[in-house]
């Protein structure tokens, strides 16, 4: 299998875990700016993580939702075209072998043998690029990209939940940036990319987003509290 098979999961599931934390951990050290007390950090990083997972569930059910609407009219498309004209069908499914380098009489081999065995499935495939068995799954996208989110927004409470007071804001911002090198690091390794560069990408981003909450909590901390 081919490294950059793997990519397109592989990219949304790191994707969502350094979304969450960034997101969470950005959340909490804003609010530890403020000098709120544990128990008013602790709920913005679980009301983070709620709403979080909430949101990449709505987000990705909405996007892969339509993506499936679009996969099913082409389908219903294709399946009406067969019936209607399957000579014309079958001439177009070997032009397309034929673009591909076959010649023309194994184009049309490969054509009738292919129909033969799964008519729509071949023209799904090679006509539209749609994989009949891997189609798109709003609700199993959902529940993936919230479950993940939820996991590694944990990462942030849990620092903070074991970090004694003075230590809360190095904690917090020590763990999740470990955890965002990690997996920028594994992310790359699994889709055979440089790992290091990944991973001090990853940290230099998710330092950004916790220094501008961190600075934004202190002056609203000073001008609000
Ligand atoms: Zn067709």
């Amino acid at each position: 299998m081919h490294r950059s098979d793997r990519a397109g999961w592989l990219r949304a599931a790191v994707l969502g875990a350094d979304d969450a934390i960034v997101s969470t951990a950005s959340l909490m050290i804003g609010v530890a700016a403020s000098s709120a007390s544990r128990g008013a950090i602790l709920i913005a990083g679980v009301a983070g993580l709620v709403a979080g997972s909430m949101s990449m569930a709505v987000g990705e059910f909405v996007s892969v939702s339509s993506q499936r609407d679009a996969e099913q009219a082409d389908i219903e498309i294709e399946k009406r075209e067969l019936e209607g004209q399957p000579r014309a069908e079958l001439n177009e499914l070997a032009l397309i072998y034929m673009h591909r380098g076959l010649d023309k009489e194994l184009a049309m081999q490969v054509a009738e043998q292919l129909s033969a065995r799964d008519r729509l499935g071949a023209h799904l495939r090679d006509e539209l690029g749609i994989d009949p068995d891997a189609l798109a799954r709003p609700f199993q996208a959902a529940w993936i990209s919230a479950l993940s989110f939820g996991s590694f927004a944990t990462l942030p409470i849990i620092a903070l939940v074991l970090s004694p007071p003075g230590l809360r804001v190095p904690a917090i911002a020590g763990l999740s940036l470990l955890s965002l090198g990690s997996l920028g690091a594994l992310g790359a390794h699994l889709g055979g990319a440089p790992r290091v560069r990944a991973a001090v990408r990853v940290c230099v981003g998710g330092s950004l987003a916790m220094a501008v909450t961190a600075l934004i909590g202190k002056m609203l901390g000073v001008s609000v509290g």
